[in-house]
């Protein structure tokens, strides 16, 4: 039967597919697809596992004292039965066959569809087997847990298989869980999906910006689409309205196909752009710049026309490492790898910016070294952890400065709040430069940026420009600390506004305030990819925007149709309003 779960849009156009359920299971199940000539020996490893843990219960029964209470024998009775259940092992390896789903995955999914069908027994004794059920396959769990199944293993292997040439095209995927951290999310940037759905999440909590990154449908927020969409349905994304239609009938279907159609008519045609310059009807020169993940990123923001890299998140290179962490030569390679594809053009390279909704993982410094903070977003975070950390701050440091010597590079720090952060930070940048002298490393200059994403730095701009080369706004987090609105917090997205009149006061605060010091200011958060707060952002005198390379072609459409000077001229008007979007959309038409 056909219904509708309903979320939050956080990556537009349509994606139709089947559904692929990421179950979130006690133990940490790794999701990768193995690759064909794989399949047999996965199937296998299926039966070993189930067959290691069905001796340990038979020895554990062997070794049961005569007094032993009955019901704890007739347990492990159940529990035996429930390994050697065709439903279980036998049906787990048909996922693996037919979608080429790891093991534990397999087993995982199964016990999706096995839980469901306990859920809706009548008879209460059989219902509660589901606990003993979830038990054994935990320990199969156990049991598979192998080196091929570290992280490194299983995001190569969702590369593998995204590049099958026999992949059916008609065999597209939609993942549906109820969370995927932004590592993982990663992860399944390379793989086959095609949208994604998730019960939790906000607007520019680091999933749905990943999603955005990858251009690819998707809707957080939507509550219960983990446990009401099933495995294998029918799912369509409406990465624009925020809804999930599942099982949907023909006649939708095909509406959605069309509209499928039209946004790909409509890429191509924006992709024309690519070598226009994007300059405004009056003349004024803009710099639409790229927000990255990964070095391969750097690609897509040459393809779209980016004319640098604004935004370098490297936290990424850290995460999913089984505690890991890259050295200072790992990460001057990555960093490189940005420099050489961007072309002589600059890179913005951020320091790590961990914690809050992106912590390393499980394995990494943060379980190492600190204690679970209550409060996350307002805690050892960005700049704060890694002056807390200042070997691994000059390691990355030193590996960013080697980089520079392959292009122009520029150092941005996350989470400025005081000029006292600035002064530490630059003091390391001193040391980390002294080192590479005395170990004889070439380096070359880097220029020096803050990012302004806290209201006491905004506030206090004066104080901060003067020990740097420029500034970028991080928006999401400008907006989370201005509102007191955790970003990542589903029930509370409501009151996440970007158009919130104090949050653009502050934004003309800054931009004004560079302008009197001399200092360029970019904007590099989610606001700077959406073309409707383009042009209230040209009339307050931006003139540097860094967004995921997907969105150049949007915003770039709406600079080159503006007229910046008669922008200006409303701005005072539309900072006084109480609702500055309707107002803004009102004013700014075909300005
Ligand atoms: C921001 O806060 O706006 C920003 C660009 O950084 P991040 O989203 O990575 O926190
Ligand atoms: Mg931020």
């Amino acid at each position: 039967m056909s219904f509708q779960v309903f979320g939050i849009p956080v990556s537009r156009g349509v994606a139709i597919g089947r559904a692929v359920l990421v179950a979130s299971s006690r133990i940490d199940v790794p999701h990768f697809f193995v690759d064909p000539s794989a399949v047999g020996s996965e199937c296998e490893r299926l039966v070993v596992a189930r067959d290691r843990v069905a001796s340990d219960i038979a020895l554990l029964q062997t070794e049961l004292p005569p007094d032993a209470p009955a019901e704890l024998a007739a347990l492990l009775d159940v529990h035996l039965m429930l390994l050697h259940d065709e439903h279980l092992v036998a049906a787990a390896q048909n996922w693996v066959v037919e979608r080429r789903y790891n093991a534990s995955w397999a087993l995982a999914a199964q016990l999706e569809v096995l839980a469901r069908q306990f859920d809706e027994m009548e008879d209460a004794y059989l219902r509660e087997r589901k606990g003993d059920l979830e038990q054994v396959v935990e320990r199969v769990m156990q049991a598979l847990h192998s080196p091929d199944e570290s992280p490194e293993a299983r995001w190569s292997q969702v590369a593998s298989r995204s590049s099958d040439p026999n992949k059916d095209a008609a065999e597209e995927l939609i993942l549906v869980a109820s969370d995927i951290s932004p590592a993982d999310m990663l992860g399944f940037r390379r793989s086959i999906f095609t949208g994604f759905v998730t019960d939790v999440g906000g607007r520019t909590s680091h999933t749905a910006i990943v999603a955005r990154s990858m251009d690819i449908p998707a809707v957080v927020a939507a509550r219960d689409a983990s446990r009401t969409i099933r495995q294998d349905d029918w799912v369509i994304v409406d990465g624009d309205a925020g809804i999930a239609i599942v099982d949907p009938p023909q006649i939708v279907l095909e509406e959605y196909r069309f509209r499928r159609r039209q946004g790909e008519l409509e890429r191509e045609r924006l992709a024309r752009l690519r070598h226009t310059p994007a300059i405004t009807l009056d003349g004024q020169s803009v710099a639409l710049l790229a927000n990255i993940e990964q070095p391969q990123d750097a690609a897509a923001a040459i393809e779209v026309g980016a004319v640098g890299v604004g935004l370098y998140r490297t936290e990424f290179l850290f995460m999913n490492r089984g505690g890991q962490l890259p050295g200072e030569d790992e990460q001057y390679e990555a960093y490189r790898k940005v420099v050489e594809a961007m072309q002589g053009l600059p890179v913005t390279i951020r320091t790590i910016d961990i914690g809050a909704d992106k912590p390393l993982d499980r394995m990494g410094l943060n379980e190492l070294r600190h204690e679970h903070s209550l409060n996350p977003a307002l805690g050892l975070r960005a700049i704060r952890w890694s002056l807390a950390e200042p070997v691994m701050f000059r390691q990355q440091l030193r590996a960013i400065l080697r980089a520079s010597v392959h292009g122009p590079v520029r150092i941005l720090l996350p989470m400025i709040a005081q000029a006292s952060e600035l002064r530490a930070a630059q003091e390391q940048l001193a040391r980390a430069r002294a080192q590479l002298l005395d170990a004889g490393r070439a380096f070359g200059h880097v220029q020096v940026g803050a990012m302004v994403e806290v209201p006491a730095a905004a506030l206090s701009l004066h104080l901060l420009l003067p020990l740097v080369d420029f500034v970028s706004v991080g928006t999401n987090d400008l907006i989370q600390y201005t509102l007191a609105i955790d970003r990542a917090d589903e029930t509370v997205s409501h009151l996440y506004d970007p158009w919130n009149p104090a949050v653009l006061g502050l934004l003309q605060t800054i931009i004004e305030a560079g302008a009197r010091a001399g200092r360029e200011v970019s904007v590099c958060g989610e606001m700077a990819g959406d073309p409707q707060m383009t042009p209230l952002l040209l009339a307050m005198g931006l003139r540097s925007f860094s967004m995921h390379p997907a969105r150049i072609p949007l915003v770039k459409q709406v600079v080159l149709r503006s007229d910046a000077r008669r922008l200006q001229t409303e701005v005072g008007r539309v900072l006084q309003q109480e609702d500055p979007q309707a107002f803004s959309k009102k004013v700014f038409e075909g300005a």
